[in-house]
């Protein structure tokens, strides 16, 4: 059963905005641990590159360095000394290029006017045979040669070392770039490095290797100032030729180690790409390149190092996504725990909403019902018990506190607690499926209130034994009342029936049967005797009552047949002996006797009784009230004996025992069927 509170949706809104905030700040805080962690991780993989690229640099800087300041001190030499012979330059070379690794080819390129070229290549024929000025047949073409164009300069290698595959020759004025170097070391005085091209090798077939050119000016004297004096007393260039691979090849070593690519680019050639470790070309700018300016020669030379995937550096990469998702992970677990938490929280709520519903019913039930109730911690024996439950005694419960189950069994009846105790027990041991008890409790005014309480266990430890009862108590003391009296009338209706049918049997002066009962008693007797008994009645009249009543008063005459008839009814043996009065101061007695000897004697015992009695009678010969008896006995009774035959026989021996004197017994005895029908008329 679902039940819609008012208002409802409205926590759920917030818990849903609380959820939301949640995962927007737990998100957010992700992000920005992801951002400041990035940023930190690429700011030490930058300084990290750096180190790098500086190692890197280093490889080939020094070196390259060293060969330019070797060049420059060369050339500075040869100004001062002289130009070399050929021996004297292949010295130089060898201890140059012995020295510097950087460099792989040293070159003697004198500058020739045009005018002296046909001069200059005798004199260098008869050094060298064969000795001519040429230039590439086309452009950056290495593998065909042609003589020298006419130029007003030209530059030409005259030596080289090694000799083997040099340009030997080749006018360098040919090419613009390769002079513009030249030229520039010229005017400065100082090795200046050319841009990168293809190394010319003759007699070499195959692509050509990048390089470049450094070009140390020698003049006619040392020690020159100014760009003009330069220029007029130049007189050739000493050029160390570096190949771009060689040159990089301990850089590229260091950057491969270190799982880096090496990107070179010469930034005065439109940032021409001179050297790829990887050779990936094109060459795409990276966001996580580190760039490093080099100059190298007075070029500027941009170095590019590019990680790869297996850098170094690159493991820190994962701390940022790393703490990114962990920190998304948490969020969310936060989140679905606060939202789990929540949703139980309202199901609590509103479970709680019903729970306080179905408790109000519950208290209005009680209310109405005016029920007092009572929970029993059964260990600690305490009794919780609402107000009305103390009510009922015409107490508080503020007045009985500490309530306990000994509250309880002080204010019971004592008589009624052993009961009530043992249908508690039935039920704690499983036998009755609720405990139900009326019993009376002590009311602050003293009198005693019935109570009704009904309840059963609802808590046992998981071995079985009981926790907790709880159950009602109900004021019954009215229904009890009713039913008392309702008991009450029904003990007066039976008492008055009682008496009514004792009327109806009984004289009313002497307690004895009346003579209406006579019949019926001795048809009863008679139905007795016939199954094999013997049955007998003796009658009895009091003698000269007459003279009794004449002389004491009819009261006194009442009192004396009252006593007598109790004497003779306490004479009775068995409960079928019956004391009649059969009219006036004349009784009847059936009796059973097994034989007349029994019957004689049981007559005997009640004369004697009166006799014991002694109550005085002046007008009588005795002095006593005494009586007259007639005693029939008969042995086996059929069914023609009836009571009419009875009485007759008794009263013939009453009759007799009055004539032959009074106070006396006279008997008759009948054997089988005698005396059994006839009556003597007139008597009943
Ligand atoms: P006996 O029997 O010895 O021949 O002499 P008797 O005087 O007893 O003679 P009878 O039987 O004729 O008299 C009976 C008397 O008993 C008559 C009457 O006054 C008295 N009597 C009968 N019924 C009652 C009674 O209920 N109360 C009292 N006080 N006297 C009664
Ligand atoms: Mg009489
Ligand atoms: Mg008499």
């Amino acid at each position: 059963m679902t039940r819609r509170l008012p208002g409802q949706w409205l926590p759920q809104l917030l818990d849903a905005m609380l959820v939301a905030l949640l995962l927007a700040v737990g998100l957010a805080g992700s992000v920005a641990a992801y951002r400041g962690l990035s940023l930190k991780a690429a700011a030490q993989q930058r300084e990290l590159l750096n180190a790098m690229g500086q190692s890197v640099v280093s490889a080939f800087d020094l070196e390259l360095v060293r060969a330019i300041e070797a060049l420059q001190v060369s050339g500075q030499m040869m100004s001062a000394q002289g130009l070399p012979t050929r021996e004297q330059f292949a010295r130089y070379g060898a201890s140059l290029l012995g020295e510097s690794s950087a460099l792989t080819l040293l070159e003697w390129q004198p500058v020739v006017p045009h005018a002296q070229l046909a001069e200059f290549e005798r004199r260098a024929a008869l050094e060298q045979p064969g000795y001519r000025v040429v230039e590439p047949a086309t452009e950056y073409d290495s593998d065909g040669f042609v003589a020298a164009r006419s130029r007003e300069l030209h530059v030409p290698v005259l030596y080289s070392w090694p000799e083997a595959g040099a340009a030997l020759g080749v006018d360098m004025a040919f090419d613009p770039r390769r002079m513009r170097s030249k030229l520039l070391a010229r005017d400065a005085g100082s090795p200046v490095a050319s841009e990168t091209f293809g190394l010319i090798r003759r007699g070499q077939s195959g692509p050509a290797v990048t390089g470049f050119a450094v070009s140390a000016p020698v003049y006619r004297k040392a020690q020159l100032m100014g760009v003009e004096a330069r220029r007029t007393e130049l007189l050739g260039f000493l050029a160390g030729v570096v190949d771009v691979p060689g040159l990089m090849r301990e850089a590229a070593l260091r950057a491969d180690a270190n799982a880096l690519d090496l990107f070179v680019f010469d930034q005065d050639e439109r940032h021409r790409l001179i050297y790829a470790s990887a050779g990936s070309e094109p060459f795409h700018a990276d966001e996580g390149d580190t760039t490093l300016s080099v100059d190298v020669g007075g070029r500027p030379w941009q170095l590019v190092l590019r990680p790869r995937t297996g850098f170094v550096g690159a493991g820190r990469d994962e701390m940022p996504l790393l703490a990114l998702g962990a920190g998304a992970v948490a969020t969310l677990l936060v989140a679905l725990a606060v939202a789990r938490s929540l949703v139980i929280r309202r199901r609590l709520e509103r479970t709680e909403a019903v729970l306080a519903e179905d408790r109000q019913r519950m208290a209005n039930v009680l209310e109405g019902t005016a029920a007092g109730t009572w929970d029993w911690h059964f260990d600690s024996g305490r009794l919780i018990v609402n107000e009305r439950w103390a009510q009922m005694l015409g107490r508080t419960r503020a007045e009985l506190e500490p309530i306990t189950v000994t509250t309880w069994e002080r204010l019971c009846h004592v008589g009624d607690l052993i009961e009530a105790n043992e249908v508690l027990k039935r039920h704690l041991e499983g036998q009755e499926e609720r405990f139900s008890a009326e019993f009376r409790v002590r009311h602050a005014d003293g009198h005693w209130v019935w109570v009704q309480s009904t309840g059963s266990v609802f808590q046992r430890a998981a071995d079985g034994r009981p926790l907790r009862l709880a159950g009602t108590h109900m004021d019954i003391s009215r229904r009890k009342a009713d039913e008392q009296r309702l008991q009450d009338d029904a003990r007066a209706l039976e008492a008055a029936n009682r008496q009514l049918r004792d009327l109806a049997i009984l004289d009313a002066l002497t307690g004895a049967f009346n003579r209406r009962h006579f019949n019926d008693v001795c048809l009863a007797a008679l139905a007795g005797a016939q199954r094999g008994q013997a049955v007998a009645l003796c009658m009895l009249d009091v003698d000269h009552f007459k003279a009794y009543n004449d002389h004491y008063g009819h009261q006194a005459g009442d009192a004396v047949l009252k006593t007598l008839s109790q004497t003779l009814r306490d004479g009775l043996k068995r409960s079928t002996d019956a004391l009649f009065r059969l009219g006036g101061e004349e009784f009847g007695i059936i009796f059973s006797a097994t034989s007349m000897e029994a019957a004689q004697h049981f007559v005997g015992t009640l004369s004697a009784a009166l006799h014991e009695l002694a109550l005085p009678h002046e007008k009588s010969p005795q002095r006593i009230v005494t009586a007259s008896f007639g005693l029939a006995w008969w042995a086996a009774p059929t069914s023609h004996l009836t009571p009419e035959t009875m009485y007759a026989a008794a009263d013939a021996a009453l009759y007799e025992a009055k004539r032959s004197g009074r106070d006396r017994i006279v008997f008759h005895r009948f054997l089988a069927g005698e005396g059994e029908s006839a009556p003597l008329a007139g008597v009943l």
